[in-house]
């Protein structure tokens, strides 16, 4: 049975949408009549597949003298009913996780004993107790899990959750440290971007020489992301205070993440509004944050995937923190992914694809430095 009449006969049983616009959906058709790494099944069974993918950086990338040329990546595929939902696990080194510890993990689960893709709740819980931690690889099941039930039922999960999609924020280019003269290059060529984000957290007068560097260029906002750098909230509120005349609108974990008084006398008296990325990277993480800091920075690879992101936004908008969402080195499966939730939030941070040239998906795009959806089903991605 081809993909069309499957779907036809779906559409036909389960009554959710009209035939018509449906089949006539030539993204999904599209997106489905991509080759896929596993042989198509039409069964009825939740079968998880994976593959270990090094993504190339554009740019070499380097930390104390050693050089990255590539960032580890497993691409994940669920199929069920001739349907194929895609995944990723994307991971930094410094979060512990790797190719091995992903696929170690992949291997454990069974999701042929759930009946149907709907359960997502059930299989996700399952996934999320068979150990502790293994963010990135949970997320790669998850975002997959999602792909897969947004193409059955014809939509983006956007739509499903029921988002503006004209909401979305423009999203930051990152600028790496680096000498002037390439800081000024690398500024001329973040021109189409709305925001660039500046990592700062090194010394004083680095600090201060990537702000007047980029400003020297350009009057474009800055988003700063100190990563934990600095250690005196003394300091902190002054390099902020600084900052603040400079066209800085939001600055990310300035102080170390288990440092929380010292963060909430910052934020009390920050001009600018502070937010909490190491410090936040699951659901159960968001309550004690709730007067040390502005707002969170939500991540995929963190959060185990779209479900728990989802639930994020939502404790955060209860206990009126601000929303950034963000991601890894990724392929644009991952930020196309991330990119669902974008409508939600007040500042993002996707442009991980940006940074790889082998990117192997087509999905989210960045128009005119705004974060952009498109209506192909699931996460808003196909497979190149
Ligand atoms: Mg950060």
């Amino acid at each position: 049975m081809n993909n069309i009449t499957t779907r036809r006969n779906f559409i036909k049983s389960a009554g959710l949408l009209t035939a018509a616009a449906a089949i006539l959906n030539p993204f999904e058709i599209f997106a489905q009549s991509r080759s896929s790494l596993l042989k198509r099944s039409a069964e009825k069974k939740l079968t998880l597949s994976w593959i270990p993918f090094d993504a190339k950086l554009r740019h070499p990338f380097t930390i104390s003298g050693f050089t990255r040329t590539t960032t580890p990546i497993v691409l994940t595929e669920i199929t069920w009913d001739g349907f194929t939902g895609y995944g990723e696990a994307a991971m930094p080194p410094y979060l512990g996780e790797t190719q091995a510890s992903v696929m170690e993990f992949l291997k454990k689960l069974d999701l042929s004993k759930f009946s149907s893709p709907f359960q997502i709740q059930d299989i996700l819980n399952y996934v999320d107790s068979v150990a502790l931690n293994n963010t990135a690889a949970k997320a790669a099941v998850d975002i997959a899990l999602h792909d897969l039930v947004g193409k059955i039922m014809g939509q983006p999960w956007w739509k499903i959750w029921g988002f503006n999609p004209a909401t979305t924020p423009n999203t930051s280019f990152t600028i790496g440290l680096d000498t002037e003269e390439v800081v000024k290059i690398k500024t001329l060529e973040a021109s189409p971007y709305k925001v660039i984000k500046v990592k700062l957290g090194v010394n004083e007068k680095t600090d201060k020489m990537m702000v007047n560097t980029i400003r020297s260029v350009t009057d474009t906002i800055i988003c700063v992301d100190a990563n934990q750098g600095w250690k005196d909230k003394h300091y902190a509120l002054e390099m902020i205070h600084w900052l603040n005349e400079r066209n800085v609108n939001m600055i990310e974990q300035p102080m170390p993440k288990l440092l929380l008084d010292e963060t909430a006398w910052l934020s009390e008296k920050s001009p600018l509004p502070i937010i909490a990325d190491e410090a936040c990277q699951r659901l159960t993480d968001i309550p004690k944050l709730k007067g040390a800091y502005h707002g969170v920075n939500i991540k995929l690879m963190k959060c185990t995937g779209m479900r728990e992101a989802r639930e994020m936004v939502s404790l955060a908008k209860a206990l009126h923190l601000r929303i950034m969402i963000g991601c890894m080195t990724e392929t644009s499966c991952a930020i196309s992914a991330a990119a669902q939730i974008a409508p939600e939030t007040e500042w993002a941070d996707l442009d991980g694809n940006l940074l790889i040239s082998n990117d192997m998906f087509e999905g989210m795009k960045i128009v005119d430095g705004k974060i952009t959806l498109n209506e192909l089903a699931g996460i808003g991605a196909i497979k190149l």
